[in-house]
């Protein structure tokens, strides 16, 4: 293995403790960071993902509340509820999780978000504005596996990246993300499900984010000696022992010749979080009137 591991659980903890310190800004002038999360109906993964944001908001000092709706709640109803979320001047950011049920329109309730309030930048408003290259927020994923890259790679001026996987909240934030300095970016190629040849693109990056949720996609002849690789998948796979592990979009030998990788779990996972309560004290500054 030659890889220089990223370690995901460090990098979150330096982050958390900056959002600590402003957390408590807040609640000091009486205006605390509080974060509602909007479940409608019941998705497993989203419930253990909450699960996570309730304990890590409560241990950096920043309020959460779980608002639930009937998997039957109508478009109308969830519209409702974002709309009495915006107006509740104690609520100072909003995180919709997805996806929603199927009769309800996704763009449409995202797009209810007061903006000021949008911690995962998920209204077209917000989205605008990281194409524009004004971002404040971004979607905290692609906020995870941009730091962790930068943290490797602090200068990428003219260095050859490829993000494999173009979703909205994933693939292209990170490709708008890479853009945004004028100067210290690389050169973006984005690949995706029609990409011809994946590995022609991958063996010439500098940079390799791969978010596709493919256990195993990115192969070590793939990678170019030294690349620098983040991994974003998150991939419950049956082991030969027969248990259910979590894997990444990486197979495990890329680690011999990649330069720096991240490890799944313990990498992009953790910084996620972390960057989702920064995003939601960053929110609530801005609406504090002791900013
Ligand atoms: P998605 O299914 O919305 O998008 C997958 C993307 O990968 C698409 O652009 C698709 O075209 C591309 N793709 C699929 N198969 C491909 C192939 N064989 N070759 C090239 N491209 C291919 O998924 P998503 O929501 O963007 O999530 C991607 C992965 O990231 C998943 O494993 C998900 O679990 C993980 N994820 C991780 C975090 C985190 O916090 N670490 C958060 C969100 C998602």
């Amino acid at each position: 293995v030659s890889a220089l591991l990223l370690d995901g659980t460090a990098l979150a903890q330096e982050i958390r403790a900056a959002v600590a310190k402003d957390a408590k800004k807040l609640r000091a002038a009486g205006r605390p960071a509080h974060l509602a999360a909007l479940l409608v109906g019941h998705a497993s993964a989203s419930e253990v993902y909450i699960r996570n944001q309730k304990k890590a908001c409560k241990e950096t000092g920043i309020d959460f509340e779980l608002h639930t709706l009937e998997e039957k709640a109508g478009e109308p109803e969830v519209l409702a509820e974002v709309r009495k979320l915006n107006a509740d001047r104690a609520v100072t950011g909003i995180i919709l999780h997805q996806p929603l049920p199927p009769h309800v329109d996704a763009r449409r309730v995202r797009d209810a978000l007061d903006p000021a309030k949008d911690v995962e930048s998920m209204t077209s408003h917000n989205f605008g504005r990281l194409v524009m290259g004004e971002f404040a927020i971004a979607p905290s994923t692609a906020g995870a596996a941009i730091e962790l890259a930068r943290h490797a790679r602090p200068d990428m001026t003219g260095l050859e990246a490829v993000v494999v996987g173009h979703s909205e909240i994933v693939g292209k934030p990170i490709a708008l993300l890479l853009l945004q300095s004028a100067r210290n970016s690389p050169t973006v190629a984005v690949c995706h499900i029609a990409t011809r040849d994946l590995a022609l693109h991958t063996k010439r990056a500098d940079l390799v984010f791969v978010a596709a949720g493919v256990p195993g996609l990115l192969k070590k002849e793939m990678v170019k000696p030294g690349a620098t690789v983040i991994d974003v998948g998150i991939n419950r796979v049956k082991g030969a022992d027969g248990k259910f592990h979590i894997t990444g979009d990486a197979a495990p030998d890329v680690a011999e010749v990649a330069g720096h990788l991240t490890p799944v779990p313990g990498g992009v996972g953790p910084v996620t979080v972390a960057v989702l309560l920064r995003n939601t004290v960053a929110c609530a500054l801005r609406q504090s009137p002791a900013r």
